[in-house]
């Protein structure tokens, strides 16, 4: 396909002031340059060096009690799980719990996560299309609050676990609405060929055998179609309209539904994107699925910490190549992903308060990694930079630190939460030591 790739679009990138008045989180001071919330950014890098992840703990309680606040303004029964695969970081998991957040996992890691995080798995969905058999067996020993079913095996599955255990495991079947949700192709999941879920078809006799299963108790259905989903919705409302007549069609047989659960996928604006809101959500699910009397469940990640996180890099040098100037930072691919895995476009600032007033020409923005793909964004806009010169890589919380890896042998950047004036280490910064550490040599090799 010939289209232009998203991480250097055609039309005119945001300014540096426009990316910051979109960003509540971050402030420009005139001599200690870019703050997140009260802590200069130049202050963590000199503290835990770079790259390091930031996170504002402000943004977090800020959006979760937006989301919140929309349900409720809908006037709808609405629990908010959220969906820890984003971050899962322990200080963020219990910033977002004292706020009242319940979560949506899908490992037994991430229940373990959750839980040393306070959230008890009373208020935790299970989600995934392969959780193993020990996987099921500790999240019912754990007395989870819904497993979101995927296919006929694995309901066999998880009534047979059920009933060894003595209990009736309480099971949501997931269906796939057959909705696209025109969003990246590989983060549409509602669609007929996606992995995901139940065939919209064959979900009413699938949930009638559930109800004679010894082990499992149907509590309701589920859906979730995609993630970064910015498109308006269009998309939502006709899954959920799906969803509110697979109600009517489960009632209709004298079958027990107790809950819809909404799925995730609220987009977020990283460059330019017009995002649907909290209250556009709460109101399509209220058109829906508020007739139906029975309490909903969402599972947002990415809307709730994304925004919420900055990735600080150090400029390594900048190099004059044939063709261009690249800036080549500290941070990579294998810290932040999503450039190199989905094209996506990132906002990247310079700390200094300097380059506000500095020429601007273009640049490509690179990590050190061996691969043509460790590119963050092609002909930005940037000033003339010079080795340990800061920036920052915006919106970075959610599908970032969770998706680094350790290629090229890099360890794990460290990961820095701030509260007001406060920040603190949140995750240490991974050591050569460590990634050494849990290797083993043969016998026969070693010596
Ligand atoms: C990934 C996922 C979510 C969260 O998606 P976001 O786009 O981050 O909101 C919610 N539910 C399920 C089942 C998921 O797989």
């Amino acid at each position: 396909m010939a289209t232009a790739l998203p991480i250097a679009p055609d039309s005119a990138d945001p300014t540096f002031d426009e990316l910051l008045a979109a960003r509540p989180a971050l402030s420009l001071h005139a001599r200690d340059g870019l703050l997140v919330e009260e802590v200069p950014l130049a202050r963590i890098a000199a503290e835990y060096g770079t790259p390091t992840w930031v996170y504002s703990a402000g943004t977090l309680r800020r959006r979760f009690r937006a989301l919140k606040a929309a349900l409720e303004g809908a006037g709808l029964q609405a629990s908010i799980h959220y969906a820890t695969k984003a971050n899962d970081n322990q200080a963020v998991l219990r910033v977002l719990r004292a706020e009242g957040a319940g979560a949506d996992i899908v490992s037994a890691g991430e229940l373990r996560a959750t839980m040393a995080a306070g959230i008890p798995a009373g208020e935790t969905v299970f989600s995934g299309v392969g959780k193993t058999l020990e996987e099921i067996r500790f999240a019912l020993t754990q007395g989870i609050f819904q497993l979101n079913a995927e296919s006929v095996e694995e309901i066999d599955m998880i009534s047979a676990v059920a009933s060894e255990m003595g209990v009736k495991a309480p099971v949501s079947l997931r269906v796939n609405p057959d909705v696209d949700a025109r969003t990246h192709a590989k983060i549409t999941t509602g669609k007929a060929e996606n992995k995901f879920g139940i065939a919209y078809d064959d979900a009413l006799p699938l949930y009638t055998r559930m109800a004679s299963l010894p082990g499992i108790r149907p509590i309701g259905i589920a859906t979730h179609i995609g993630s970064q989903i910015t498109d308006g919705m269009s998309a939502y409302r006709a899954a959920y309209a799906r969803l509110a007549e697979m109600v009517h069609a489960l009632r209709a047989h004298n079958l027990p539904v107790e809950r819809v659960d909404c799925g995730g996928g609220l987009g977020i604006p990283y460059r330019d994107e017009v995002a649907p809101t909290p209250e556009a959500l709460a109101g399509a699910i209220k058109a829906t699925l508020g007739g139906l009397g029975i309490p909903v469940m969402l599972e947002p990640g990415r809307w709730l910490v994304g925004p919420a996180g900055f990735l600080l890099a150090s400029v390594v040098l900048q190099k004059r190549g044939a063709a261009r100037r690249f800036l080549v930072l500290d941070a990579a691919m294998n810290d932040l992903l999503r450039p190199a895995m989905y094209e996506a476009w990132h906002g990247i600032v310079p700390v200094s308060p300097l380059a506000r007033t500095a020429a601007l020409s273009s640049a490509d923005i690179v990590g050190p990694v061996c691969e043509s793909g460790d590119t963050f964004a092609k002909g930005r806009l940037m000033p003339e930079m010079v080795p340990g010169d800061l920036v920052a890589i915006l919106d970075a919380g959610a599908y970032g630190a969770v998706m680094s890896s350790t290629y090229n042998a890099r360890p794990l950047a460290a990961e820095v939460l701030v509260d007001g004036a406060r920040a603190a280490l949140v995750r240490v910064r991974q050591t050569h030591e460590d990634l050494l550490a849990s290797q083993r040599l043969p016998e026969w090799l070693a010596g």
